[in-house]
């Protein structure tokens, strides 16, 4: 369950969420869509814990966000959150399996562990032959799917993925959609995802429409 209570974020003059509330339920696949510049990246660094400078209440699986130290809170991401971006954010010189261990590292195992559970994870999402290629010899959707792996592999129980298909063809983007949705269902991991493509909202278990940093009244959106 993650709480997001009354959160409000200026950057100077600007007030980029305005007392944003919205409860999401463990195991959720929501979708957040509004135009550019409404809001959505600020809300995601919010929940990925990567900007604590906001006023109001953040509360994910219990634990109370806003209070805690740049340690704690660093902590505290490395366990419970994997992101997804729209570019991927891959290291060039790492082979795919080393991209999607590298959370991993973090954690103090050791290599063979490592390497094990990556080439687990590439596996499932389609990409056991990939393991030792490095992300310019892979497609845009192989490198979106080895970002999810990346994501997942630290069993996190949270997934942000901001435009996880913007940089897709369309036919890729859904694939990369169902695969998200799949892994949704099978490990039970919430999902919050920005889209601005209305038929990937559809596929999703809610949508949370903001609009000038302020979340839309269900029955507005559209
Ligand atoms: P979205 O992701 O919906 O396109 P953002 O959350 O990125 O919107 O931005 C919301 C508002 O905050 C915009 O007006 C944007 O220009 C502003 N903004 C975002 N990041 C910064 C920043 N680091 N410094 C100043 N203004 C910012
Ligand atoms: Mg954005």
């Amino acid at each position: 369950m993650i709480e997001i209570s009354n959160i409000t974020k200026r950057y100077g003059d600007l007030c980029a969420l305005g007392g944003v509330s919205a409860p999401i339920s463990a195991g959720e696949f929501i979708a957040v869509v509004g135009n550019s510049g409404s809001g959505k990246s600020t809300l995601m660094n919010v929940l990925g814990i990567l900007d604590h400078d906001f006023s109001g209440s953040l509360r994910i699986f219990g634990v109370e966000v806003s209070t805690l130290s740049a340690s704690s809170a660093a902590r505290l991401r490395n366990e419970l959150i994997g992101f997804v971006f729209q570019s991927f954010h891959l290291l060039p010189r790492l082979t795919a399996w080393e991209n999607v261990a590298l959370p991993l590292f973090h954690r103090g195992l050791k290599r063979p562990e490592r390497k094990a559970r990556a080439i687990a994870m590439l596996d499932r999402v389609g990409l056991a032959d990939r393991v030792d290629h490095r992300p310019e010899q892979l497609s845009g959707g192989q490198r979106q799917r080895v970002a999810i792996a990346r994501a997942l592999v630290g069993e996190p129980r949270l997934i942000l993925a901001d435009e996880p298909t913007g940089n897709l063809d369309t036919a890729t983007g859904a694939q990369v959609m169902d695969l998200l949705r799949a892994l949704n269902r099978e490990l039970g991991v919430t999902v919050v995802m920005v889209t601005h493509d209305r038929d990937m909202a559809k596929l999703c278990d809610r949508v949370i429409e903001i609009r000038d940093g302020r979340v839309l009244p269900l029955g507005e959106a559209g």
